[in-house]
């Protein structure tokens, strides 16, 4: 899948197994999953299957297989917006793994041409025993919108396995938890703020990444599509990744962000990314159709700041309350200490005033200094000192 960062939290672990042997287990799930569904792996089930032209049964694992019933059933559900055929597509607009600037956009002739060779239709799977088999001998196949969701499935079920109890896993930003975070409650997984700033042409993830909501889940997967990371200008117009497989253009409407809630990673991908290719108004339906819980956030134009978001009504959105808490909780934590330094402070000059009342003694350091401080005249300016020594007293009379 190329260069993903990853993340898998555990938040405890039982004695039967040590963090080494965990790390290996999540390791060893995410280079099976890259080595079957990378594009970039020239043996990978899905380079195989990309490279021929034939339209036999091609044998792939089951894992493989699993994979792409999955996307087909989801295909269907959502009326052909997620559609894993869209590759040509998604190479013609310059999204695929040669990525390059670009100078122009593809004619509508060439969108026609790529427009035939796409079609969930056109691929067939079966489990047993397992294989894939294209109809369009150019037909291929592209699961970047659904293989990160199962490899963080597949680490979690690595991580159940190993009955690990509590732990967050995430896969270029799709994730799963389970149980509860270490400090108890469930897991708050954040939502990022479309950021329509971002320098355009291939940004790189920006600096200024904010978190715009927070989600709180347990046993739960959290997976989200936007059109704010990948994406180019051209003559003033914003393109971005998600090509809508009916007219082979990236999509047009103002949804910035499909964040979906499913039981699983994979089945939470790949909706996100079909209801950013539906839009608000159909996206909703898809989802509330597959009883998953959505948040959907919309820009107000293709470089507008202002958003606007709907949610289904079980979307558990928590306060983001860190910020607010650590600025109050400072300012109420301010106070003890001025309390404690006010009294010691106090005791302090209680301390000097007990010693000058009872053992009518002057403030030495006082005195000392405006004693030896002589002003233009060359005198001592020391006139104030309560019990004045006799060298204080001749020059006061002098
Ligand atoms: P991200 O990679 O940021 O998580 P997605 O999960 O939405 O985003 O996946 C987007 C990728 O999926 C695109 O870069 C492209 O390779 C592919 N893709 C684009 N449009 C579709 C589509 N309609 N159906 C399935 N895959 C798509
Ligand atoms: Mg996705």
């Amino acid at each position: 899948m190329g260069p993903i960062s990853y993340t898998a939290l555990v938040a405890h672990h039982p004695d039967s197994v040590t963090p080494q042997e965990l790390q290996q287990l999540v390791d060893s799930s995410l280079q099976r999953v890259n080595r079957l569904m990378s594009t970039y792996i020239p043996e990978s089930d899905v380079s195989r299957f990309n490279a021929s032209n034939s339209t036999d049964f091609i044998p792939v694992d089951p894992e493989t297989a699993q994979v792409v019933q999955r996307a087909i059933q989801i295909s269907q559900q959502t009326e052909g917006a997620f559609d894993i055929t869209v590759g040509p597509a998604v190479n013609l607009w310059k999204f695929g793994p040669d990525k390059e600037s670009v100078e122009s956009l593809p004619s509508e002739d060439e969108v026609l041409e790529v427009r035939s060779l796409i079609g969930f239709e056109k691929l067939q799977v079966r489990s047993d025993p397992p294989a894939i088999r294209k109809s369009e001998p150019k037909l291929k196949i592209d699961l970047s919108a659904i293989a990160k969701g199962y490899a963080v499935d597949m680490v979690a079920k690595a991580l159940d396995d190993a009955s690990c109890k509590q732990y967050m896993v995430e896969v270029g930003g799709e994730v799963f938890v389970r149980g509860q975070r270490a400090k108890g409650g469930p897991w708050q997984i954040g939502v990022e703020r479309p950021d329509s700033t971002q320098s355009a042409n291939r940004p790189l993830l920006g600096a200024n990444r904010e978190v715009y909501r927070v989600a709180s889940i347990s046993d739960s997967a959290l997976a989200s599509s936007g059109d704010y990371r990948n994406f180019f200008e051209f003559k003033g117009k914003r393109f971005s990744h998600t090509i809508d497989p009916k007219t082979c253009q990236p999509v047009e409407h103002g949804l910035a962000t499909a964040c979906i809630i499913a039981d699983d990673c994979m089945t939470a991908d790949a909706l996100a990314t079909a209801v950013m290719v539906l839009g608000p108004e159909a996206g909703q339906s898809v989802c509330k159709a597959a009883g998953v819980e959505f948040l959907l956030i919309t820009r107000d134009s293709d470089f507008g700041t202002e958003l606007t978001e709907v949610k289904s009504d079980s979307f558990p959105v928590s306060k983001i309350e860190s910020a607010k808490k650590s600025k109050s909780s400072s300012a109420q934590g301010i106070w003890p200490t001025f309390i404690a330094a006010a009294v010691i402070m106090g005791l302090a000059i209680l301390g000097m005033a007990v010693g000058s009342i009872f053992a009518n003694k002057p403030v030495q350091g006082s005195c000392g200094g405006l004693s030896s401080a002589t002003g233009e005249d060359g005198d001592s300016s020391c006139t104030i000192c309560s019990k004045p020594t006799t060298d204080c007293v001749e020059r006061a009379e002098a």
